[in-house]
């Protein structure tokens, strides 16, 4: 009898799975069905500027989401065990009150409270921010975004949150779409490797550890590419290219062991993602091996009533998504009584409930949930925004910033300049920190007019034009006042962008659910840099934008061009190191940036007839290429060799190359490798990313770098959409982007 109790699934000494069947075994159908209902944080939004400011949780107006709950009501939901999960609990505090709540529900299932936490903890007061995804994968540096994951955790679990929603491995061929900066960019293999990192990162080993999280792989699936750009507008795509382009980093970080995934917005072909067993039963399961839980994403599984239309109430909404394997509903009411009436007229079966949540208490478990839920509110500032974690956010932002063009401009050198100009709107402001985060502390934040002042060498003088903070509020008389102000300065530096702070809604030009018809700068920054130009001086356009836009005037025009995405909350001085050559730049793009709206998409790895015929008034193709960014060094390729030129189907091919710097500047190069396949059954892209590498190269070092090539870098899906690799040739080229003019070819014969 002692022995038997022993194994009660409190005791910690027991096997994860002996814990999960024995507590499943004990619940009843309501209990269960609370672990698969999810909530949103308590008040959530009710406070932006202050957001650890201590306020009365139990207050009626607690939690702006749910009007008829009061804040009584949502602990009483807890008690009663009708809530297995939060999101969005944005202080310590407030997690401790939950979980104290938790804890007096008759089994005292501790509560997973889960949050955007996709560059850094961001939405949380007084975390790092890192620089954002599409940032992140301009650096080319999986190691580094594994790191950046590890340090996101540790600060996840120390303010109470223990599933990040992320990463965003949809793969982004549409800059119109307002999420572009969320996304590791627009190639499969780029978005898998970074996605990969940062799994393994945000889940350690297994993420049993108290400083990892659970990831979750979204949005399942091809949400990326919507019809006109708009978020969760219906996607029309063949099964060609969602195994090509959209599946592949889903496989990857499954392999690698997200334990969670969410469903995507919007339809496939007429079948919304929260309610296709095709998706997410028979591929994500059956064929992926998935082996975790599904949550929804926001008010989706209602959208399949109110939106799509294929249901014509909630229940029927339930059993939809629930059927075709939802395992989790985000946000509130309206999922627990619907999903128990279904299971208690048998259409849905309780073994079916219990596979659900088999998979979410596993996480607790191993979470070590049951064992300890609260978090320390005296230590956190031990583990949050820490002297570690701030370099790596600056380590980050340094190599995530892409040099566009440079015609004897930069770096800025006192030998050259005495004085310098700074404005634009972006110069002064926060929007460096991108999407998904929330005011962050004035102290923590790095703008680009403080970087400068930073880092600016003695014997230069610099003067900043703060013309108002938003790059949508621009006027003539800003522009005038610049163009005044500038004349007796050696060099102008303007910073435009874009805005994509959630908490200045109202503002932004960019983000989730900001999406654009065209890709201009907003407002009248474009005049503002043609004025600037007109001055004759030298001009540098620094770029702070979470999207491509279409910037081929300034690329034409405008000697000095840098993209530095949305580089996080140290981004200012990162910018200012590499205008100054203090950190020599090494950023490549992770998407290709277009001329303009109309001739997206433009992507890289399209087909071989996607630019036969030409656009008639403008020059066709990219503006500049995915995999494209300068150095201050110069680096000069050889040609690549091929460990053998001919293989059989199946064996793997090494490829070299030698990279020589042959500057009399240290720097860093990422060595890419693309493939072609010369003829083959089914139209196949130009090119595709196989493999790449961040090396750094001293002054006048050559180094010898090799990749190996396995038949996954060949393989392809037929006629027959099976997986398969055809004799015939193949160029393997390397070199340090994806335009022809920057790539080395050597023939592969595959008999
Ligand atoms: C987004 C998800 C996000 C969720 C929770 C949704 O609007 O599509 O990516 O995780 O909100 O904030």
């Amino acid at each position: 009898m002692e022995g038997h109790q022993k194994k009660d699934y409190l005791d910690p000494d027991a096997s994860v799975a002996h814990r999960v069947e024995d507590l499943l075994s004990k619940m009843t159908l309501e209990e269960k069905v609370g672990q698969m209902s999810q909530y949103v944080g308590l008040f959530h939004l009710k406070k932006s500027a202050a957001l650890n400011t201590p306020i009365d949780l139990m207050a009626d107006d607690a939690n702006a989401f749910y009007p008829g709950l009061s804040g009584k009501d949502l602990y009483d939901l807890i008690k009663a065990g009708k809530i297995g999960s939060f999101l969005h609990v944005l202080s310590a505090k407030e997690a401790n009150e939950l979980q104290k709540a938790a804890q007096q529900t008759r089994l005292k299932i501790p509560l997973l409270i889960g949050i955007d936490a996709i560059h850094g903890n961001a939405l949380y007061e007084g975390a790092t921010v890192y620089p954002t995804p599409l940032s992140l994968a301009s650096t080319w540096d999986t190691d580094l975004i594994k790191r950046v994951a590890q340090q996101t955790a540790k600060e996840m679990r120390a303010t109470g949150s223990h599933w990040a929603f992320s990463p965003n491995v949809d793969v982004a061929r549409d800059p119109r779409w307002g999420r572009v900066g969320e996304t590791f960019g627009e190639d499969p293999y780029l978005v898998g490797a970074m996605g990969v990192a940062m799994v393994e990162g945000l889940q350690g080993e297994d993420f049993s550890s108290p400083d990892n999280v659970l990831a979750c792989i979204k949005h399942f699936v091809a949400g990326s590419e919507p019809v006109n750009g708009l978020n969760a507008s219906p996607m029309d795509v063949s099964e060609r290219t969602l195994r090509e382009i959209y599946f592949p980093p889903y496989q990857k970080t499954i392999d690698a062991g997200a334990f969670t995934a969410m469903a995507a917005h919007n339809d496939i072909n007429g079948d919304p993602c929260h309610g296709s067993k095709y998706l997410l039963t028979d591929i994500l399961r059956g064929e992926m091996g998935f082996d975790g839980f599904v949550v929804s994403d926001w008010m989706d599984i209602e959208r399949l009533k109110t939106v799509h239309r294929v249901v014509d109430s909630q229940k029927e909404a339930c059993y939809l998504t629930v059927d075709a394997g939802m395992d989790m509903h985000m946000h509130g009411p309206d999922f627990l009584e619907p999903v128990m009436e279904l299971v208690n007229e048998g259409r849905l079966k309780e073994e079916r409930i219990d596979q659900s949540v088999r998979k979410i208490l596993e996480a607790k478990f191993r979470l070590g949930l049951f064992e300890d839920p609260f978090v320390n509110e005296d230590k956190i500032s031990e583990s949050i925004h820490t002297s570690a974690h701030t370099s790596m956010a600056l380590e980050a932002a340094r190599k995530s910033i892409v040099l566009l063009k440079n015609e004897n401009v930069l770096p800025l050198s006192t030998d050259k300049v005495k004085s310098i100009f700074i404005t634009g709107p972006n110069a002064g402001n926060h929007t460096l920190m991108g999407d998904w985060s929330f005011e962050q502390p004035e102290d923590n934040i790095t703008t680009v007019h403080e970087g400068f002042e930073l880092v600016k060498p003695q014997g230069i003088d610099l003067n900043y034009y703060n013309m108002g903070k938003q790059v949508i509020e621009i006027t003539d008389q800003h522009i005038a006042e610049a163009v005044s102000r500038s004349k007796n300065h050696d060099v102008i530096v303007v910073v435009v962008g874009s805005n994509s702070l959630r908490y200045e809604s109202k503002l932004k030009t960019n983000g989730e659910n900001v999406a654009r018809d065209n890709l201009d700068l907003v407002g009248k920054q474009q005049q503002l840099v043609e004025a600037l130009h007109k001055t004759g001086k030298p001009l540098v356009v620094v770029l702070v934008n979470g999207r491509p836009l279409g910037v081929e005037w300034i690329a034409e025009n405008v000697p000095a061009v840098i993209e530095a995405w949305e580089p996080g909350s140290a981004g200012g001085q990162a910018i200012a190191e590499v205008i100054f050559g203090q950190v020599n730049p090494s950023g490549k793009l992770p998407i290709t940036i277009p001329r303009n709206v109309g001739q997206v998409p433009s992507y890289y790895n399209h087909k071989r007839a996607h630019y036969v015929k030409k656009y008639k008034w403008s020059k066709t193709g990219a503006l500049y290429p995915f995999g494209y960014g300068l150095s201050y060094s110069k680096f000069t390729y050889g040609d690549p060799v091929l460990s053998k030129a001919e293989i059989a189907a199946g064996d793997v091919v090494k490829v070299s190359v030698e990279v020589t710097n042959t500057s009399s500047l240290e720097g860093e190069e990422v060595v890419q490798v693309y493939i072609s396949d010369l003829y083959s059954s089914v139209t196949r892209p130009m090119k595709e990313l196989k493999a790449f590498e961040r090396i750094s190269l001293a002054p006048g070092e050559t180094r010898k770098v090799t990749f190996e090539l396995d038949e996954e870098a060949f393989a392809f899906y037929n006629l027959d959409m099976k997986r398969m690799i055809e004799a015939g040739e193949f160029l393997v080229s390397t070199g340090s982007s994806s335009a022809n003019e920057d790539l080395k070819s050597a023939k592969l014969i595959i008999q």
